[in-house]
């Protein structure tokens, strides 16, 4: 009887579902209790075509369901995350208003995990076989990816030939092809400790660091466009400052921390030598750190993408930028192509996070004739290759 109610368990149901299970972020008991009910959910289908395979990596879990077993090179790797940032204990209880559907990861990307659970379902249930697909879970995307995404890339060794990453922009006619890339570093200032009252005594670590911060806020504010619409420029935010003990003691020591993006056109180890170039009284310490990360236009499967989004929903393709980065930074580091578009959503991270629940539906449709398009484009391309 449960195993029915599962079966029928829509779209909808499985979002509302996904949302009230509370999985913030490094809340181990609920990342388990969240990838338990994706296990159970595919668990029971009772099908000889998904192979579940749950993996851990420093306490945090991530759940693979995959077409094949233990093919780490599926064609198509539906990726997404359960985990989303923290929330008053309302957002938890999932709201319809008007259309729309209210609660905590709705957009960042519970609804998102609910079309690619839905999908697999129907794909694994399907008599007409297809390339190799995953679906991959993880838990940690709000907080590095690390444990998850970059750990079952780069650790386990998944290579897929291209990921559908349903984690960014603000509708399914916008595919996200670039993020900017990261380098979060730490200035630090050493010098001289002296009373106050005698500073030629000493030598003052704030003065340092705030000339060296002055020499890289230049270098940033020259590159300033942000009178533009897409804000593609390297950007430098400083984000803590730290130093000294008391005002009348010179301080020995200072530092700060800095989130700078970079576009495609620089890569971290140039920023980095960009960096070392600027600074002249500190020292530089590379914190969490990420290539801009790039699907080309022109890939067959951006192509592929266009046509179905005309086909099924009778809409044209816009080309976003993301300033913010996100798991599909792993893949496209191995040249693996990504798709990224979402549902209509939006206020991700915020109190009035929303999805379009039509546009779900549009969205789960899509997703469903697009694997299917790809499917037959891989099979024309294997046979053409000979493979
Ligand atoms: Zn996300």
């Amino acid at each position: 009887m449960a195993r029915r109610l599962e079966l029928m368990k829509d779209l909808l149901d499985i979002t509302k579902d996904l949302v009230r299970i509370p999985s913030v972020s490094n809340e181990q008991t609920e990342l388990n209790r969240i990838v338990d009910y994706v296990e159970t959910f595919f668990a029971d289908l009772n099908t000889d075509h998904l192979f579940i395979t749950r993996y851990t990596s420093n306490g945090i879990p991530s759940i693979v369901i995959a077409s094949e077993k233990e093919n780490l090179e599926p064609h198509i790797l539906l990726l997404g995350h359960l985990d989303v940032v923290p929330a008053d204990e309302a957002l938890f209880d999932p709201i319809e208003k008007n259309g729309m559907l209210y609660g905590r990861g709705v957009c960042d990307m519970k609804s998102e995990v609910a079309v690619m659970m839905d999908l697999a379902r129907e794909l694994a249930l399907s008599s007409k076989p297809l390339p190799s697909f995953a679906l991959m879970l993880t838990c940690d995307e709000e907080v590095g990816g690390f444990d998850g995404t970059d750990y079952l890339i780069n650790e386990v060794g998944y290579k897929p030939h291209v990921a559908l990453v349903p984690d960014g922009g603000t509708s399914p006619a916008t595919l996200m092809l670039m993020n900017k890339g990261v380098f979060h570093a730490q200035l630090t200032a050493t010098g001289q400790t002296a009373h106050g009252s005698r500073p030629w005594l000493g030598e003052n670590a704030i003065d340092k660091l705030i000339r060296d911060y002055k020499r890289i806020r230049e270098h940033f504010d020259a590159l300033d466009q942000s009178d533009t619409q897409d804000r593609w420029y390297h950007t430098c935010s400083i984000g803590t400052i730290e130093g000294g003990h008391a005002t009348n003691q010179i301080p020995d020591h200072a530092s700060c921390k800095l989130d700078i993006r970079m576009t495609e056109d620089t890569t971290v180890e140039e920023m980095n030598e960009l960096l070392e170039g600027l600074l002249q009284e500190t020292t530089l310490e590379r914190l969490v750190t990420a290539n801009p990360s790039t699907t080309h236009r022109d890939h067959p499967y951006v192509h592929l993408y266009e046509k179905v989004l005309q086909d099924s929903l009778q809409e044209q393709m816009d080309d976003g930028k993301c300033c913010g980065s996100d798991d599909g930074r792993f893949l496209t580091d191995h040249g693996i192509p990504v798709i990224v578009s979402r549902p209509i959503s939006d206020g991700q991270h915020s109190p009035e996070e929303w999805v379009n629940m039509q546009s779900l539906h549009d969205f789960r449709r899509l997703y469903g004739e697009y694997v299917r398009a790809l499917a037959r484009h891989i099979e024309q391309e294997e046979q053409t290759t000979g493979e």
